[in-house]
């Protein structure tokens, strides 16, 4: 039987309920805490003494059976039909998995379907061109994501001789995959008992477990990982229970108003029975995202309008935008508009007449606000442009696509009004 969270620190006798329905009062890190009534789920008079290490262990054991157990043919009758649960390609299950990354279901539903006929094995996007694989994520957001599964693609092409890993250890190597999406993988695509832990699915061990430390709650927490390998090793299917796991903290144990009295494990649920479920996990004090106020300078040579091709690192790493300026010391003349100097020094384009839109164009990253006063401005002559710009005709969008923020500032511009397509 592996061992879970090793020895206690304390091996004297610990109490315990006889009916080890208890088994999550170890907290990693907190060590073995004495039971009272209000621990134990059957209440005051059943707790006999037992040693600590074997009597968690089985109740471990114990626990991850009961819940691998009532997940399955509870998964099997009410899953969502998801175009990804479908298959059993584990290419198309690593690019579902990276592409729900801090993506809702329902985006994923469109894109997912598109990006596979485009690139429908490891080979095709491997061989494919960065530009085509970003303007098949265009939308989407997270570019990262894509540059990443584009790389990892082709280390697969070359190293894996184009089969992706069945195996963790393996998998880990590949660029872009992380702990999460070698488990998803493995447990989804090959019936591994190999463990994931994502935001839905720590929240769930979290209130089943009781578990009240912040700092234990969240999806790096080593005990969920634990808890998470032993559920799947005590499983009949780990790639049932994998995706079981994830679609009752997706479906049924939603981080407000969990419903309880549809969930397949409440009678092993310790936030349930204390009353537990709005205070596990602890809500999270975000602090408010950084604000950049910038102008987003539209400039014009006749019809045609300048894009440009972000860096390779920081946000919206090399997708086409406009030339963004911050606004702070970069005013026009009697403060209005965006400054011409600055344009020149930006661009090396002389330009004239900035025109100040009053519309405001606001983006949220996850870490951070854009707000983009978009100002028109007419380029003097037809200069020569350095590469990382382009001139796009009327109601055309540059190859590769645009990120949503790019469009939203077309749309600020009128430029959307006019039929797009690829320039
Ligand atoms: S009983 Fe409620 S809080 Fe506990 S796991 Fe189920 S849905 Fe979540």
């Amino acid at each position: 039987m592996p061992k879970i969270w090793g020895k206690s620190k304390n091996p004297s006798v610990c109490w315990w309920p006889s009916q080890k329905l208890c088994a999550h009062r170890f907290t990693p890190g907190s060590g073995w805490q004495t039971p009272t009534a209000g621990d134990c789920q059957i209440g005051v008079g059943f707790f006999k003494p037992h040693f600590c290490n074997s009597c968690y262990i089985d109740g471990v054991t114990d626990f991850a059976r009961y819940i691998a157990t009532r997940l399955d043919p509870w998964f099997r009758q009410n899953h969502r039909d998801l175009a990804w649960r479908r298959t059993r390609d584990p290419y198309a299950i690593w690019v579902s998995e990276i592409m729900l990354q801090q993506t809702r279901v329902d985006t994923v539903k469109d894109y997912y379907p598109r990006f596979l006929k485009r690139f429908p094995d490891v080979g095709t996007l491997a061989a494919a061109d960065q530009a085509s694989v970003l303007e098949a994520w265009s939308g989407l957001g997270y570019y990262r994501r894509a540059r990443l599964l584009h790389r990892g693609a082709k280390y697969v092409a070359d190293e894996c001789g184009g089969k992706v890993p069945d195996r963790v250890e393996a998998l880990r190597k590949v660029p872009g995959i992380g702990p999460y999406t070698a488990g998803a993988v493995a447990s989804i695509a090959f019936d591994r008992p190999a463990a994931l832990v994502d935001g839905n699915v720590a929240r769930v061990l979290s209130r089943l477990q009781g578990v009240q430390d912040p700092k234990h709650q969240d999806a790096k927490a080593a005990g969920h990982w634990q808890a998470a390998q032993a559920i799947l090793e005590a499983a009949k299917s780990p790639r049932i229970v994998a995706q079981a796991l994830m679609e009752l903290g997706a479906t049924v144990c939603t981080p407000a108003n969990p419903t309880c009295l549809m969930c397949p494990v409440r009678p092993r649920c310790v936030a349930r029975a204390r009353g537990l479920t709005s205070e596990i996990p602890a809500p999270k004090k975000r602090a408010p995202s950084p604000r950049d106020d910038l102008w987003a300078v539209a400039i014009y040579s006749g019809k045609n309008l300048l894009v440009h091709k972000r860096p390779d690192k920081g946000l919206l790493a090399g997708m086409w935008c406009l030339p963004l300026i911050p606004r702070e010391g970069n005013r026009g003349r009697g403060g209005k508009g965006v400054s011409l100097a600055a344009v020149r020094r930006q661009t090396g384009l002389r330009v004239r007449a900035a025109k100040e839109l009053e519309t405001m164009v606001k983006h949220v990253f996850t870490h951070r606000v854009w707000e983009l006063h978009p100002c028109r401005v007419e380029v003097v002559g037809r200069p020569e442009l350095a590469a990382n710009y382009a001139w796009i005709d009327p109601g055309t969008l540059p190859a590769g696509g645009v990120p949503k923020v790019t469009k939203k500032l077309l749309a600020a511009l009128d430029w959307g009004s006019r039929p797009a397509k690829s320039a």
